[in-house]
């Protein structure tokens, strides 16, 4: 069976082998009886199943002992309450945290932290309408910051940070707070920088459903007291994510998905580092098409420009149901820009294959020759 290429920002496309797997393990997981959705969650099988997830999350992503990974509930958006309810009980935080916008997903993280403490804006990209990204040596940091918060990959407005701040060369100890959610897993992460890092599964690494939290351990413990429990980082990572029931499907379908992540190739690499190069080499080719073709426009500066999400334009807008509806014909699916942005938007997260890729760009070039 041949699949159509899905470039949904989310949820969105999944390995087959995982899906196969999945449906292959569905009404009996490995000869126990059960599916993994009639299993206890603090039953042997599922334990193991959760185990594995952690382990080959851990190992993909190199994530250093003194982070804690939770399986969460609640999405990119809850985390927005729920990491201000566990970091701003701690003293520093009797200053502002501090915000740099960057796009839509930053801009709501910044709304919703405000009923929780103060906040300020140490740098924002609004004068250039989202198509570049500030740099840090500009950002207004409060040295004594209760955390700083980034988006490092903002999905409708498609810009990315290529490096996370070092926020100590800039004079602030603060911890750095990232939403990571539509490019976790695509390529490695700096912890020495991180404090606490967020995002829900549905793009790179799973299904809708679980959210994951890596958090450092001396963050653990700064809770306001409004805080629900079952939202409670140290109550959970103290529960192994056991606090209160897990979405345990999803779990194991992210488990599913981080196992096939360690074990790709691509060029003589291996894992994350496979994964990332071909991450580069898709991102390049569908670039390449749009800046060489003058039907279509990319307005974000290429310093900043997105590997997983690219919004696009065609010169002409009448044109755009028009190139939906060939590409749907041609197997290209959920290419429709986000409504606050428009156009086009084709997002290549991890299981999205170079072949793919080629197919868009090929169906790019031949609307273009035909219409333009
Ligand atoms: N942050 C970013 C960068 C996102 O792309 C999204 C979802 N598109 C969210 C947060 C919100 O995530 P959720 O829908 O899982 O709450």
């Amino acid at each position: 069976m041949t699949r159509p290429f899905n470039f949904s920002p989310g949820p969105a496309t999944l390995p087959p082998e995982v899906l196969q797997q999945a449906a292959d393990e569905m009404l009996d997981w490995q000869g126990c009886g059960m599916s993994v959705m009639e299993m206890s969650h603090r039953g042997p099988e599922f334990l193991s199943i959760l185990t594995q997830a952690r382990d080959a999350v851990r190992e993909l992503l190199s994530v250093p002992p003194e982070f804690q990974i939770l399986f969460m509930q609640g999405g990119g958006l809850a985390e927005n309450a729920i990491v201000p309810m566990n970091l701003l009980g701690a003293t520093r935080a009797d200053q502002a945290v501090n915000f740099v916008l960057t796009g839509s997903w930053s801009q709501k993280s910044y709304k919703e932290a405000q009923r929780y403490g103060a906040v300020h804006v140490a740098a924002s990209n609004q004068a250039s309408q989202q198509t570049t990204l500030p740099p840090p040596s500009e950002w207004a940091l409060s040295p004594q910051a209760a955390y700083v918060h980034i988006c490092s990959n903002e999905t409708i407005d498609g810009v990315e940070f290529q490096e996370l701040p070092d926020l100590l060369s800039l004079g602030c100890d603060a911890p750095l707070v990232v939403d990571i959610s539509s490019h976790m897993a695509s390529r490695p992460i700096d912890w020495a920088r991180v404090g606490l890092a967020f995002g829900g599964a549905q793009k790179n690494v799973g299904t809708a459903g679980v959210t994951l939290v890596f958090v450092h351990e001396s963050l653990l413990g700064y809770a306001l007291p409004i805080c629900p429990s079952a939202f409670n980082l140290q109550t959970v990572a103290q529960n192994a994510s056991m606090y209160n029931t897990p979405p345990t499907y999803a779990i194991y379908i992210a488990g599913l998905v981080f196992k096939w992540l360690n074990q790709q190739t691509h060029n003589g690499l291996v894992g994350l580092a496979a994964v990332e190069a071909r991450n580069i080499e898709k991102a390049q080719l569908l670039y390449d098409c749009i800046d060489h073709t003058p039907f279509y426009e990319n307005k974000v500066d290429p310093s900043c420009r997105s590997r997983m999400n690219v919004p696009f334009f065609l010169r002409d807008a009448r044109l755009n149901d028009h190139f939906l509806a060939e590409a749907k014909a041609a197997g290209l699916l959920q290419l429709k820009g986000h409504k606050s942005v428009g156009g086009m938007r084709a997002s290549l997260y991890n299981a999205m294959p170079v072949a793919g890729v080629q197919a868009l760009v090929n169906h790019m070039q031949d609307f273009a020759q035909r219409h333009g």
